[in-house]
């Protein structure tokens, strides 16, 4: 089988020869163990992080291991009692084509009304992101109007569809007219903000004539100062990403005064430490998507050798929605 390892840890931007291709034997599973077939590997903006070692809230990645992340598969062989052949599972097992468990952290998976790919993108943790942060930090209530940056991502969709089910006025921000086409008419935010076309803060001000009482960010930078600009009184922000200083660009907040001036409420989250909240959050996730209340899109790689330049594209918002990786 395939996976693919850290080879050295990037300078800047993530290049193709950080990775290394290796093949394996398929390794013979012991009592209590599970062997899985992953169908799609996910990719995430975390494994930037993962792949420097300088201080973070995680460990970073060893070099030479598998890269870190999350698949969804099926056992192909369990000699664990509660899981069959057959059965479709989530776990942790990296770029790579096979996982073996002992069975702690495998979550099995109901793909009656939910597609398989589903449980990394909305019903899995960059939904559940979503959720957390919505609910826990914006709490935001109808009428009020949010602004959620990477607006037609993996996360950002699913913020502005919940903000919209709750009753408030949802305004994206995303890089490009497709994008922020697809944000207004397919997922249903009432406005969104192409940050590339050259007017960020005029046009979001436009779209905000109420002013922000709730961000939900995923950038920094000059995206994340133009929506702290519009907030009002006591506005919240729920701080889940930086991406645009990922690569190890500054990330400056220039308009600073304005947490001061406006009162806000700033609180950065990191969703791996609610676990208590996934069960809730995701069964109302799942709900959503199976009923079709919730939308989603997703970006397919073909194959493992394709996911590095899937991620570097990933870190350069070539990705249209949940960015996957399809194994089998
Ligand atoms: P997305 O599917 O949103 O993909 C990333 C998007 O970020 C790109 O498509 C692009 O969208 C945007 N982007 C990339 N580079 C830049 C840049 N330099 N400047 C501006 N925008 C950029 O990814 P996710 O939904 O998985 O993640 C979104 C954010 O949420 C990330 O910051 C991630 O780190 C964070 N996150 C945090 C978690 C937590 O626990 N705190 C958990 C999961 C995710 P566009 O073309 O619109 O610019």
């Amino acid at each position: 089988y395939q996976r693919m390892v850290l080879a050295s840890r990037p300078s800047g931007e993530v290049q193709a020869s950080d990775f290394r291709l290796e093949t394996a034997d398929v390794p013979a599973i012991a009592d209590g163990q599970i062997l899985i077939r992953n169908h799609y590997l996910s990719l995430d903006p975390y494994m930037r992080g993962r792949m420097s070692d300088a201080k973070s809230y995680a460990e970073p990645q060893p070099l030479d291991a598998t890269m870190i992340g999350g698949t969804v598969g099926q056992v192909v062989e369990s000699k664990h009692p509660k899981f069959a052949a057959g059965d479709f599972v989530a776990g942790m097992f990296g770029w790579s084509e096979i996982g073996v468990s002992d069975g702690a952290l495998l979550r099995k998976l109901d793909t009656t009304h939910i597609p398989l790919s589903a449980y990394l993108g909305p019903v899995g943790m960059p939904g559940m992101t979503a959720w957390f942060g919505f609910n826990q930090i914006m709490q935001a209530k109808a009428g009020e109007t949010v602004v959620v940056s990477a607006a037609s991502g993996a996360v950002g969709s699913v913020v502005g569809q919940l903000a919209k089910l709750r009753g408030c006025r949802a305004v994206g921000i995303a890089g490009g007219k497709d994008k922020c086409d697809y944000v207004v008419n397919e997922l249903g935010f009432d406005a969104c903000i192409d940050y590339k076309a050259g007017n960020l803060e005029g046009d979001l001000a436009a779209a905000t004539p109420d002013g922000v009482d709730a961000i939900f960010e995923n950038v920094g930078g000059a995206v994340f100062d133009a929506a702290l600009a519009r907030t009002n009184a006591f506005a919240r922000v729920a701080l889940c990403g930086m991406i645009a200083g990922y690569n190890g660009e500054d990330v400056p907040i220039r308009n600073a005064r304005v947490l001061l001036t406006n009162r806000l409420t700033v609180r950065g989250f990191i969703v791996s430490e609610h676990m208590e909240l996934w069960p809730q959050g995701l069964t109302e996730l799942g709900g959503l998507v199976a009923t079709g209340k919730l939308k989603y899109r997703e970006s397919i790689a073909d194959g493992l050798a394709a996911a590095p330049e899937a991620f570097m594209g990933l870190l350069k918002g070539k990705n249209f929605g949940k960015q996957l990786v399809k194994l089998i």
